[in-house]
């Protein structure tokens, strides 16, 4: 089975690719690239549910006959303001998307907030349009805090600001690994792969 991914996002195909592999299951995560890259998506819909059908329904009518799409809408959530950046995640500094301006904004708004009131998460909808047209969503969060300055080199956005629950390293230092088996992402990828398994693979 083919997926296509409706994201220019190369750190979100990565990590579907390492899940896709790591589940056992014939999928070939590939990144819209591959079809010439993905066409505009204006997320307007205030939700990620909402913004992630916009994607996967932008990136369908590229894809060979037969294909999946998959698509991600993802951000982080902080408690402190009240669930904000969330669906704005990726315009949070502006509409360039810049990652690091996005990072360097969030610091400064959480700048003198209490260790108590840092808690955040990241929340991830992962929707697949089957090749008949059915679309199913899936979708999963990791609690956590923010630090008060970023900390590590691995992935990507926010990663470095962010410590999920039960940890002292944030996502950016505990590696890649350990992140494709705990993050937001994963556990949205987990229940598309049971849904995978139960209703579209037999064996
Ligand atoms: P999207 O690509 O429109 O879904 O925007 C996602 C926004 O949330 C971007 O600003 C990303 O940097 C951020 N984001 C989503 N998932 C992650 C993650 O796993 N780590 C860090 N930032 C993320």
């Amino acid at each position: 089975m083919i997926f296509y991914l409706a994201s220019g996002n190369a750190h979100k195909a990565a990590e579907l690719q390492v899940m896709a592999a790591a589940s056992g299951l014939p999928i070939e995560v590939r990144s819209a690239r591959v079809l010439g890259g993905m066409p505009p998506v204006v997320e307007d819909t205030g939700t990620f549910a909402g913004n992630a059908r916009k994607k996967a329904e932008a990136l369908r009518s590229l894809v060979p006959a037969g294909a999946w799409v998959l698509a991600d809408d993802s951000g982080v959530c902080v408690d402190a303001l009240d669930g904000g950046p969330g669906v704005e995640s990726a315009y949070y500094a502006g509409p360039q998307n810049d990652p690091a301006a996005n990072l360097a904004k969030l610091v400064a708004v959480m700048q003198g907030v209490a260790a108590e009131r840092r808690g955040a998460e990241f929340y991830c909808v992962l929707l697949l349009i089957t090749p008949e047209g059915e679309s199913h969503a899936f979708s999963g969060r990791c609690r956590g805090s923010l630090l008060a300055s970023p900390r590590g080199g691995a992935g990507f956005g926010y990663d470095p600001l962010f410590v999920p629950e039960g940890f002292t390293c944030s996502y950016a230092e505990l590696g890649d690994e350990l992140k494709a088996r705990l993050s937001h992402r994963a556990l949205a990828w987990r229940a598309l792969a049971s849904w995978v398994r139960a209703h579209a693979f037999s064996g």
